[in-house]
C-alpha cells in the first residue's frame, strides 16, 4: 500500500514482495580490506543460499555509499567493485550510486518538512558533548532556518531493543535512542542514516547483514523507517575483524586492501571467520569453487556473535 508520506511523487513505494534482496553497501573512502570482505562475503552468501518457491537464489545487490566526499578516495568505488567480482561476490541488478541520489533524498526531506516531523538545528557538536553527549531538542521550538543549519528527526518512534538474525536481542542506550538524529547535516551533506534507509526502501532489500560496528545506528534506522511507515528489513550483524591489539578494522584505520592477485586465501580466511566449516584442500580450487561450495554450506547459525581477533 503506499505511504501517505509519498503517495504523490513515490508511489511506487514500497514494491511488491520479490523474495530475498540482500545488499552490501561500501563506503568508497578506501579499498576493500578484510573486515569488509567479511560483510560482503556474508551478505553475499545469506542471499544466495535462500532459495525462494522457484528455487530461484536470493538477489545481492551492491551499493556505494558516496555522500561524503571529502572522505571518498579517488578510484576506491571501481577497485572495490575489482575486488568484490575478483572475490567470485557478482552482484545483481545495476550498482546504486548515492551520489545520484540526491534528488529523492530532497525529496524525502522535503516531505517530511511538510508533516513537521523535522526541525532545523544549529548546534555543534562541541555544545551537544559539554550537554551530555546526547542531543536534548535544544533547536526544536526556535524554527531556524535551512541555511547553514542541520536537520534532525522529530524521533517519534524511538526503538531501544531490535532482534538480529545473528546478535540475538539487541539493546541500545534509551537515551540515544531517542534522539532526535541527524539526516542532513550542517555542511550540506546527507546524512548516512536519510541515505541508506531511504535506498534500502528504494531497492526493496529484505535482508541487511553487514558488521557489528553498525549495530547502534540500526536501532536509529529502525524509528525512521517507522517514521516512514515502511517495513525495515531484517538485520543480522556480523562480528568486526580486529587486530590483536583490539583496534577494528576499518579504512580510517588503514586496514591493509585484500590481495586481488591470490583470493583464495582471504576467501578462506573470511569463511572460517564466519564459523563455516571449510574444508583443508579448498586453497587449491578456483575462487568460483570456492563460492559455489560455499553457498551450499552457508551455515548462517555457525556465526560467533562475539568479536574475535583475526588479524595482526
Ligand atoms: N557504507 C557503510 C560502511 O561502509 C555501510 C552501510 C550499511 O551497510 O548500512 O560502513
Amino acid at each position: 500500500m503506499p505511504n501517505a508520506l509519498f503517495s504523490t511523487e513515490r508511489s511506487s513505494w514500497p514494491l511488491v514482495n520479490k523474495g530475498y534482496r540482500g545488499r552490501f553497501a561500501p563506503s568508497p573512502s578506501g579499498l576493500l580490506h578484510f573486515g569488509s570482505l567479511i560483510a560482503a562475503l556474508a551478505s553475499f552468501l545469506d542471499a544466495k543460499s535462500t532459495l525462494d518457491n522457484n528455487n530461484q537464489q536470493g538477489k545481492w545487490l551492491v551499493r556505494i555509499d558516496d555522500i561524503d566526499p571529502p572522505r571518498e578516495q579517488a578510484g576506491a568505488s571501481d577497485e572495490i567493485l575489482k575486488s568484490l567480482d575478483t572475490f567470485g561476490l557478482h552482484w545483481d541488478e545495476q550498482v546504486l550510486y548515492q551520489s545520484q541520489q540526491t534528488q529523492l533524498y530532497n525529496e524525502v526531506l522535503a516531505n517530511l518538512a511538510q508533516q513537521k516531523l523535522t526541525y532545523n538545528c544549529h548546534c555543534t557538536r562541541a555544545q551537544i558533548k559539554t550537554l551530555g553527549g546526547i542531543y536534548q531538542g535544544t533547536c526544536k521550538t526556535l524554527n531556524l532556518s535551512n541555511t547553514n543549519n542541520a536537520v534532525r528527526l522529530i524521533n517519534q518512534v524511538a526503538i531501544s531493543q531490535f532482534n538480529d538474525l545473528i546478535q540475538g536481542q539487541v539493546n541500545c542506550d534509551f537515551a540515544l535512542a531517542h534522539e532526535d538524529f541527524i539526516l542532513k547535516r550542517k555542511d550540506g551533506l546527507f546524512a548516512y542514516q536519510l541515505a541508506v534507509v531511504v535506498d534500502d526502501i528504494e531497492q526493496n532489500i529484505t535482508h541487511v547483514i553487514r558488521g557489528c560496528d553498525l549495530l547502534e545506528p540500526t536501532a536509529r534506522q529502525l524509528s525512521f523507517f517507522a517514521t516512514l511507515k515502511q517495513t525495515p528489513p531484517q538485520y543480522g550483524h556480523v562480528p568486526a575483524a580486529t587486530t590483536a591489539q583490539g583496534f577494528k578494522l576499518s579504512k580510517q584505520n588503514k586496514a591493509p586492501a585484500i590481495n586481488n592477485h591470490h583470493p583464495q586465501p582471504a576467501l578462506i580466511a573470511a569463511l572460517k571467520f564466519l564459523g563455516q566449516q571449510v574444508e583443508p584442500d579448498m586453497i587449491n580450487v578456483s575462487v568460483d569453487e570456492i563460492i559455489t561450495w560455499a553457498i551450499k554450506h552457508w551455515q548462517r547459525d555457525n556465526i560467533s556473535s562475539t568479536t574475535k581477533i583475526v588479524i595482526d
